[in-house]
């Protein structure tokens, strides 16, 4: 079978603790945020037999510590070219290092960067960070949108995301374990705040809003390790579109993420 215009993608690490997902097409080697150590991000990419040497691009979402603890590192290193916007650039600037200047690409919000055989579209979303934004990936009529790190979704942010192929999409907590959990009131409001994180049920409602025919896979994404668990997340989410009649129509798989175990590579 050909794969002519196939974008293959994994989830190499996702949740509070690291995030990371590549992406490739037969032009680019992707990743999109560098939230482990390089020697981690190597072993996971090694993992789907791939070598970390070759990505050539490197999108960074926003300057939390889980999205850009070795963006200056694999830059250095590997000679990526970097994109984030510059709220991004100028906020995590004190804490990456040097990145070589000619290496260094602003990447404004609500754009779309066309690279021979993919489209980036980076779009904001509501998160307490400086400029935060999440990328949506185009190639060979096929889409990929990665959104996590936001407490609310806009109808614009829906409309730019709609009927994708694959979604990574945020279940961060479940409310009602954050609630009786250990964190401190102020960090409990941080998270559940419209500048925080999605639930397990605001995940389910937003891809309930997004998902159409061209969807086949749902990766649940950025885990909470203290909030969550993997069963009840998969389980909200499935249930809650179950309640809605979606699946009935629709042929898609709920996949699981892991904090530092990649996804199969596939071909969208
Ligand atoms: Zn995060
Ligand atoms: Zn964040």
């Amino acid at each position: 079978m050909s794969e002519v215009g196939g974008m293959k993608i994994s989830v190499l690490a996702s949740g509070s603790t690291g995030n990371c997902t590549y992406i490739e097409t037969a032009q680019h080697k992707i990743l999109v945020d560098a939230g482990l150590s390089g020697k981690k991000l190597a072993g996971l990419m090694a993992s789907i037999g791939k070598d970390i040497g070759e990505v050539d691009s490197l999108f960074v979402t926003h300057e939390h510590s889980d999205h850009r603890k070795s963006v200056g590192i694999l830059a250095r290193r590997y000679d990526l070219n970097v994109y984030a916007n510059q709220g991004t650039w100028d906020a995590m600037a004190p804490k990456i290092g040097a990145v070589p200047t000619e290496k260094k690409n602003l990447f404004a919000p609500d754009i779309t960067l066309s690279m021979g055989d993919i489209d980036v579209e980076s779009f904001s979303v509501s998160h307490d960070a400086a400029e935060p934004q999440f990328y949506a990936f185009h190639s060979g009529g096929k889409s990929f949108v990665i959104l996590t790190d936001t407490g609310y979704v806009s109808e614009h942010v829906e409309g730019t995301i709609r009927n994708a192929d694959a979604y990574l999409m945020e279940c961060n907590h479940d409310v009602e374990m954050l609630r009786m959990g250990s964190y401190s009131w102020p960090l409990k409001q941080r998270i559940l705040s419209d500048t925080g994180h999605l639930s397990n049920e605001d995940g389910a409602d937003v891809l309930m809003d997004v998902l159409g025919n061209n969807t086949k896979r749902i990766f649940l994404g950025h885990r909470s390790q203290e909030n969550n668990m993997k069963s009840l997340a998969h389980l909200t989410v499935s249930s809650i579109m179950a309640d809605h009649d979606f699946g009935v129509n629709h042929d898609f798989q709920i996949l699981d993420t892991e904090p530092e175990k990649a996804s199969e590579l596939m071909t969208l």
